[in-house]
């Protein structure tokens, strides 16, 4: 299992990256901001966990953080950090952090918090999304209308799932994009408008709303 690991104190890096290695983790470490906000822009998807330090050299931890949640991504991000004010940890959980731990720790205890996260997070992750009649599983990979598999591709798969997993919230273009494609990759401008037609053809019109000038939501429950 892959973790990423953004610490700037090569001690606490060292020790992290032996300490989680000896229980099998594979630990990518980076030690500044802007690398991690790189690493994660262009493969977030690869993570099973991020570990992130608050104070970073060339962009706090914060920073990173916001950045990743405004890109959609659901990876659990566990704050490693020598603040423990209440504000700090409202303003790290806010920002969507997971869970939170204060310098020093040991070494013990982050296993055991990662150990806890990854299972909330799988188990959210293969959780059903259910909308009226219209269900998608994670786990087989497959979404049912009435109780009907429908043919439907990786693309339109993960759309849905973007749409489905915050009801009323409007995506934009840009957000849609990053979410279902990487950074790298060359995409045609109406790529998301072709995804959502196929996705309107095979399970109605309604199921995805326009929201003229924003972007699309899901639409009502068939
Ligand atoms: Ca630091």
């Amino acid at each position: 299992m892959r973790l990423l690991l953004v610490e700037d104190d090569r001690m606490i890096g060292d020790s992290l990256v032996r300490g989680l290695g000896d229980d099998g983790y594979h630990v990518d470490w980076v030690r500044d901001g802007v690398a991690a906000t790189a690493a994660l822009a262009d493969a977030a998807a690869n993570f099973a966990l991020v570990l992130l330090d608050w104070g970073l050299p060339r962009q706090s931890g914060i920073e990173v953080l916001r950045e990743l949640r405004a890109r959609h991504s659901l990876v659990p991000v566990l704050m490693i950090t020598a603040r423990d004010t209440l504000e700090d940890r409202v303003q790290g959980l806010d920002a969507g952090a997971d869970d939170y731990l204060v310098k020093p720790f040991a070494l013990a205890e982050v296993k055991a918090r990662i150990r806890s996260l990854l299972r909330r997070h799988e188990a959210r992750a293969s959780a059903e999304l259910v909308h009226g009649t219209l269900v998608l599983d994670p786990v087989r990979h497959e979404v049912r209308l009435r109780g009907a598999p429908v043919a439907i591709t990786p693309r339109e798969f993960a759309l849905l799932r973007v749409l489905l997993s915050r009801p009323g919230a409007v995506h934009s273009r840009t957000q849609l994009e990053q979410s279902l494609y990487g950074w790298s990759e060359a995409i045609d401008s109406n790529v998301i408008e072709v995804i959502i037609h196929t996705v309107r053809r095979k399970l109605g019109a309604a199921i995805i709303d326009n929201v003229r000038g924003v972007g699309w939501r899901i639409g009502a429950p068939p």
